[in-house]
């Protein structure tokens, strides 16, 4: 699954490998994959043009190409980017195709064809794609216990819904959220303005040990040369649904929060303030 780490592996190893070099020709496979501008313009527009450096905000790609142009990709559930050293012939997964002028091909791949991509000045991506309404990251060195309450602060929807909004908080996926609130020892249907202070600190010190074990173990699924990440696909509660708690042995709750598959031990996680988390603490 393509969470934050996942898509920070790849935008890392991008940063490694494509500054520099320039497209030479584009090839999309499947024309509703380019968002805008139209699949025709878009092989256009890139074509010649060389990437200047890569950067991540939630799950959106960007690369910053010469000539102030930026090219945008966003994985969506299951998609992926693969670098080959020279020309391989596209597969079923095969979206777009980026020729570039030294033989290398970079593939944008998803067996789902859900994945996007759109390109255009700079400006004009950021404006249509809402860049800038995106909240603050939770890897960014400034992400903290107090800027988190703050976001939450009198907020009245559940606690995973509101986390999950990448314009509130971008960073947390599906998966990396239901690790977090386990690690803090917080329920996910919680109301999200409730957390105390003691409970954010915990909630921000889970989401940081989620992202940055997932990135550290190289994510659940390949990177940029194909090589696939070390993190576990099942974790402690997410996917696990009936399983023991791995801390208390209670069976992890499966449930359905909106349209968001939703893991929880109901020992470690009351629906109420956690007492005995409050009690540990002092
Ligand atoms: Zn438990």
């Amino acid at each position: 699954m393509a969470e934050v780490p996942e898509v920070e592996i790849l935008v890392r190893d991008m940063n490694e490998q494509l500054p520099g070099r320039a497209i030479k020709e584009v090839r999309v496979t499947l024309p509703e994959v380019v968002r805008f501008p139209e699949p025709a313009q878009f092989t256009t527009l890139l074509a010649g043009q060389r990437f200047t450096h890569i950067v991540r905000r939630a799950k959106h790609m960007l690369c910053t190409l010469e000539n102030n142009l930026l090219l945008e990709m966003h994985c969506m559930l299951h998609g992926t980017l693969r670098l080959y050293p020279t020309h391989v012939a596209p597969t079923v997964e095969t979206l777009i195709s980026y020729q570039l002028e030294d033989g290398a091909e970079l593939h944008f791949l998803d067996r789902l064809g859900y994945a996007r991509a759109s390109a255009g000045p700079m400006l004009e991506v950021q404006q249509k794609l809402r860049l800038n309404d995106l909240g603050p990251e939770a890897l960014d060195p400034h992400f903290s216990p107090e800027l988190l309450l703050k976001v939450l602060h009198g907020r009245r929807g559940k606690l995973k819904s509101t986390l999950l909004n990448q314009r509130i908080l971008a960073g947390l996926g599906n998966r990396d959220a239901d690790e977090s609130f386990w690690h803090a020892r917080i329920n996910p249907l919680r109301i999200a303005g409730s957390l105390s202070s003691y409970e954010g600190e915990q909630l921000c010190a889970a989401i940081l040990y989620v992202l940055r074990e997932g990135i550290n173990l190289r994510g659940t699924m390949t990177d940029l040369s194909g090589k696939r990440g070390a993190a576990r696909q099942r974790r402690c509660v997410y996917g696990q649904g009936g399983q023991p708690c791995p801390r208390c042995k209670t069976p992890i709750i499966r449930t359905m929060l909106g349209q968001q598959i939703t893991f929880f031990c109901p020992s470690c996680q009351p629906e109420t303030i956690n007492k005995n988390a409050a009690h540990e603490m002092s």
